[in-house]
């Protein structure tokens, strides 16, 4: 009697495939184990194991497997009917969860490339023969296939040795990143030994007896140590009034040394955060969300920004996992994680776990091993949106923090899941509840916790009963007109900075732009250098003296004459956050500013280094693109000045609205703590525009119910659900034709509204034109078969030989 398995592939593939196994095999599996598997001509991937039978295939001879890599199930199946629901929602094959579900290092297959970790010592560590073979032909040659690995071994059941490898830390995968969890370091300050002899003080004071501010700083440099007794970081100095510039000057001149000392991650930066209880207001909101998680499983609390969600979010936790459950936490940028971190881990230690992309395998393998056995290590799980496809046996409470954030859909590749939405599925098979938080939720959230669907609560002080930040608009029109404008800022946004400085508090302006300037154009000809694969200008980079294109990656040297007339008098136009940053060194040359934006947050902690500098406050005026608005904290930030707010208004997207409000009222939640009212300051073309109003008077429900009107006007969610069809290919012909064919199909045979084929703002990207179809599907309407008729039609489009190169992608709930 024969035994098969159906095993999922980390592949594109609409079904599991049929391996045969042996009896003893058939009685040791189970769904949730992998094996490897040989797939195609002569590849080996590592399939999950998803059921057990005894009917052969009709299609094909079932293939054996190679072997089997796991003793236990590392998948649950709560997890593989979850993921079946992703597929199925979403329209991709579980194949494709699978694969963005699983730590690579659970996915090794042939083709996978391994380096030897550079650190790692081959002689003095414990391997077996077989291990050591790999690390010496690793000495030899910096990369092997695992497929190579099985030559050198010459036999073909070589993952488990890999698999112990990367145990050992002796060998890493290619692809992956791996960074390291970094503890915190905070920056010291102190004298250079040679100056410590008492003879040499006299000398340092005559050598800086022209430099005034250098000496006073030395002079405070002592104070604080003899007052305070211990080292000085540069935080104190700056606090006691020496300006970063000063103390860089002294390290220049080799007179202080800089030095940095690990902050103890389970330490609270200042102490009377530890432990403090909940006001009453936050206490009342406390109460609200646990009545109506009896009767909700999903709950929104819409609080204003700074009314102190994330204490809330806190005592709620506490509450789970003191009945032993599991609490998953997700946070729409990953940069965010250490300042949540910090937070958490000072209430719970080391139950508190971290998953994201940018860790490193073992680091995700182990958490992936903590979740599964519900060990104490993991009880609290922080994670950008692929922390959801952990294996959690009993979870009971999911919090997702600033649900509005648009990063919480997956864009590409498949599956394009939404965070929020997929993990209320999630928390509805644990039977768990399901937080939403706020300050700006979004449409859809909100329509669904006004019509019963969700619970609601709100917070609406913010802590300490700290006034809102004051908005004031600034006309750009009539600053032009006057000419009270010096380059983009103009004289009342000058003012309000000078004053802002002027009392040691900080600045942070806002620019969605990136680069210097979005474009150059020929003055004589009107030329703009375009992207020669991609259907957008080129963005200017005064410092580099580059055009780059932001869609791949292209870039130029900064040409000196056109390339159509040869004419010289090129022009730069339109500004980005390198220009800001550039015209604040020369409005406020004797200030620090600094910029943070995708360029210059590329570095491996390029972002917390410049988060932890404007913290330590050695940076006065922050510049920065929607990386701003993400519910950083910054106790000495008194001022927010939005450079254009226009530029968010007009984009080609029904979500344009909501989201230039969500901005915007982020943005400007980051002015004022405890002391003095914020302020934040908009500069603006359109001081009428009904947006702009909303933001100023706070007016969220204004800006809900004008974008909601729309929205059942114009037939899109939570009204409608759309599915966007995109389709690409390098052939500008033949792609028209086919999305034409694909349109009328679906017109005709979908019963519901079809619109395109459109040729998007953007119809090129890396060479591929592109054309998009957007469907309607009314609520109400049977989604599940439209989807399925949906599917049919693609794969009839597929069966037409000239459309067949066509790709073709489906996009669920777009964002
Ligand atoms: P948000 O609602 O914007 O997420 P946070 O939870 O970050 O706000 O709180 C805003 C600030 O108020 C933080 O600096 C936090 O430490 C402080 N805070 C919030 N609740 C309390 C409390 N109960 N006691 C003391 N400080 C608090
Ligand atoms: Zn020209
Ligand atoms: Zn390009």
């Amino acid at each position: 009697m024969p035994f098969f398995i159906e095993v999922v592939l980390p592949l594109a593939l609409p079904k599991p495939f049929t391996y045969a196994i042996t009896e003893a095999e058939y009685a040791f599996l189970h769904p949730g184990m992998r094996v490897a598997v040989p797939f195609g001509r002569n590849k080996i991937y590592t399939g999950l194991v998803i059921g057990l039978h005894e009917n052969p295939p009709q299609l094909y001879e079932a293939k054996d497997i190679h072997q089997i890599l796991d003793d236990a199930p590392i998948v649950t199946k709560t997890q593989l009917a979850h993921w079946q629901w992703i597929a199925t929602y979403y329209m991709c094959s579980i194949g494709e969860v699978y694969k963005s579900a699983m730590p690579s290092g659970f996915l090794l297959e042939s083709e996978t490339i391994i380096t030897s970790h550079k650190d790692f010592d081959g002689e003095s560590a414990n391997l077996s023969d077989e291990e050591y073979l790999i690390y010496e032909a690793l000495q030899k040659q910096s990369a092997l296939k695992v497929e190579e690995v099985a030559a050198i071994l010459n036999k073909k059941t070589i993952l488990p040795v890999i698999n112990r490898l990367i145990a050992k830390n002796a060998i890493a995968l290619q692809e992956e990143i791996s960074e390291k969890y970094k503890p915190k370091t905070i920056r010291y300050i102190r004298l250079q030994p040679e100056f410590l002899q008492n003879d040499q003080l006299n000398g340092l004071m005559e050598l800086l007896s022209r430099a005034q501010k250098q000496r006073e700083a030395v002079m405070q440099y002592f104070q604080l140590q003899s007052a305070e007794k211990k080292p000085v970081t540069v935080k104190r100095l700056v606090e006691a009034g020496t300006t970063a510039a000063v103390i860089k000057s002294l390290i220049d001149k080799q007179i202080f040394e800089e030095y940095h000392l690990e902050e103890d991650r389970v330490q609270f930066e200042g102490s009377d955060n530890a432990g403090f209880g909940l006001s009453s207001k936050q206490l009342e909101a406390l109460e609200s969300i646990k009545t109506s998680f009896t009767n909700k499983d999903v709950t929104l609390l819409h609080g204003i920004t700074s009314s102190g969600k994330t204490e809330i979010y806190i005592k709620l936790i506490e509450e789970y996992i003191a009945t032993g459950k599991q609490v998953l936490y997700l946070l729409p940028e990953i940069a965010l994680t250490t300042q949540l971190v910090v937070r958490l881990t000072a209430y719970f230690g080391n139950q508190v776990a971290v998953f994201h992309s940018k860790y490193s395998n073992n680091e995700r393998i182990e958490t992936w091993q903590q979740v599964l056995s519900s060990s104490e290590k993991a009880k609290v799980v922080i994670g950008a949106r692929s922390a959801l496809f952990l294996p959690f046996q009993d979870l009971g409470l999911i919090i997702i923090d600033e649900e509005h954030e648009q990063t919480f859909k997956q864009q590409d590749p498949a599956p394009r899941y939404h965070a929020r939405d997929a993990a209320i599925v999630l928390a509805n098979s644990h039977q768990a509840k399901v937080l939403l938080g706020s300050a700006t939720p979004g449409i859809e959230t909100y329509y669904n916790a006004t019509h019963g669907k969700y619970g609601y609560v709100a917070l609406t002080e913010r802590f300490g009963n700290v006034t809102p930040p004051e908005i004031i608009l600034i006309d750009l029109k009539d600053k032009y007109k006057r000419k009270r404008m010096t380059g983009h800022f103009s004289d009342e946004m000058i003012d309000a900075i000078t004053e802002t400085l002027a009392q040691d508090k900080q600045v942070i302006l806002f620019q969605n732009r990136r680069g210097f300037s979005p474009w150059v154009e020929c003055m004589t000809c009107g030329h703009v250098p375009q992207c020669p694969q991609c259907d957008v200008s080129l963005t200017y980079y005064k410092y580099k003296n580059q055009l780059r294109c932001h869609y791949c990656g292209y870039n130029i040297a900064n040409p000196t004459n056109c390339h159509k007339c040869h004419s010289t008098d090129l022009n730069t136009k339109g500004f980005g956050t390198e220009q800001i940053e550039l015209e604040l060194k020369s409005i406020f040359p004797d200030k620090n500013s600094w910029r943070m934006d995708q360029d210059t947050t590329r570095g491996k902690h390029g972002y917390e280094k410049i988060i932890d500098a404007f913290k330590n406050r050695e940076i006065d005026i922050l510049v920065g693109t929607q990386m701003l608005a993400k519910g950083l904290h910054f106790d000495n930030v008194a001022m927010v000045g939005i450079l254009n707010a226009d530029n968010m208004l007009y984009q080609p997207d029904f979500r344009a609205f909501e989201r230039a409000y969500q901005m915007m009222v982020q943005v400007a939640g980051r002015a004022g703590r405890k002391d003095v009212r914020g302020k934040v300051y908009i500069q603006t073309y359109n001081p009428l525009h009904n947006v702009i109003r909303q933001v100023t008077d706070n007016d969220y429900d204004g800006m809900y119910k004008e974008q909601v009107y729309e929205r059942h006007n114009f037939k899109y969610p939570p009204f409608f659900r759309l599915v966007k069809i995109t389709l690409r290919h390098k052939d500008y012909e033949k792609l028209k034709d086919g999305a034409l064919w694909l349109y009328n199909v679906m017109s005709q045979n979908l019963g519901v509204t079809v619109l395109g084929p459109e040729e998007p703002g953007i119809n090129r990207i890396r060479n591929e034109y592109i054309r998009t179809i957007m469907i309607k599907i009314p609520q109400g309407t049977a989604l599940g078969g439209t989807k399925k008729s949906i599917e049919k039609i693609i794969a009839s489009f597929d069966a037409v030989p000239q459309y067949r190169p066509i790709r073709v992608t489906a996009n669920v709930d777009p964002y």
